[in-house]
């Protein structure tokens, strides 16, 4: 099932916030909660962890990477659930541990607070503030939630070198965030390979071969059963079709990479119903995607960037 609505998705699994920017509470003896969304829907994401657990607290709060909308609200959420243990990888630490990287995160959760009203979210006043990493996890660690419920984390660089995958075995709950494709409102796969189009397939692939019942995404929509399963493959598919576009764009306007943007944005962004990401960050981002592509034709034809 494609699981676009606020709401437990799983046992014991809540999906909360806003299904563009969400975060996964995960229930258990010590609840995990994973992402921490956008600042300015921190009171949001309290709102619902309450919500969920009563009087208890999260234990702990596990990162996939360090970009502005998947750690908005961390500092929010550790003044509300002081005992929460913030965990993501040394390379993402080491990202929050520089002054320049938190006045770019701070600047942009500023900036993604006017999409509220296009969110139906009420606006607030919570700001991105700097906050500690409590712990720095790697390839094959785990944490307990509960003595039957083990997180396991997987390091699955491609969209940023710093992201880390969890996996609970026991829930066949993947929380693949943006390694995987990442789904816009009309179902069209992204592809986000912002580092390495390479070593993002193959962080992908590698995830396709988990058993996955329950299937946490980035942004837009989560997945359950078949569903889970088709946007793994599928993401592998449109990571492809991606690169044989760019790779035939690059040819056709002889490696001029802005005409090349101009040619993929109107394919992915121009004239696209319903909520889309800001033009800015979209076209940035596209830019890092197309020049993984260009980079990897280079590699292996020489092809020349005009
Ligand atoms: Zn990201």
């Amino acid at each position: 099932m494609v699981v676009d609505q606020i709401g437990e998705i799983g046992d014991g699994i809540h999906m909360l916030g806003h299904r563009v920017i969400p975060v996964l509470l995960v229930d258990g003896d010590r609840p995990a909660l994973f992402d921490a969304g956008m600042a300015f829907l921190g009171p949001i994401y309290a709102r619902q962890v309450r919500q969920v657990l009563d009087d208890r607290q999260p234990a702990w709060c596990f990162l996939t990477h360090s970009h502005f909308d998947h750690c908005g609200a961390v500092a929010y959420l550790k003044a509300q659930f002081p005992k929460m243990k913030v965990v993501c990888s040394k390379k993402a630490a080491d990202v929050l541990g520089r002054p320049n990287a938190i006045s770019l995160i701070s600047d942009l959760n500023q900036f993604a607070a006017g999409m509220a009203a296009d969110l139906g979210v009420e606006s607030g006043d919570a700001h991105f503030e700097p906050f500690s990493v409590d712990v720095t996890a790697g390839e094959g660690d785990c944490f307990e939630i509960s003595p039957d419920l083990t997180v396991q984390t997987m390091e699955t660089p491609g969209h940023t070198w710093d992201f880390l995958s969890y996996y609970i075995p026991q829930r066949k709950l993947l929380v693949a965030s943006e390694a995987l494709g990442t789904p816009d409102e009309t179902g069209y796969i992204v592809t986000a390979c912002l580092v390495d189009y390479d070593v993002h397939y193959q962080s992908m692939q590698r995830l396709g071969t988990l058993d996955v019942e329950t299937l946490f995404l980035g942004h837009n929509y989560s997945c359950t059963g078949y569903d889970a399963r088709r946007h793994m493959a599928e993401s592998l598919v449109q990571s492809r079709r991606f690169r044989n576009m760019v790779e035939r764009f690059l040819a056709a306007e002889n490696g001029n990479i802005h005409a090349v943007m101009k040619r993929v944005k109107a394919v992915e962004w121009d004239g696209k119903s319903g909520f889309r990401q800001p033009e800015p960050a979209y076209v940035l981002n596209l830019e890092a995607r197309i020049k993984t592509v260009l980079r990897k034709m280079q590699a292996t034809r020489g092809f020349n960037e005009s």
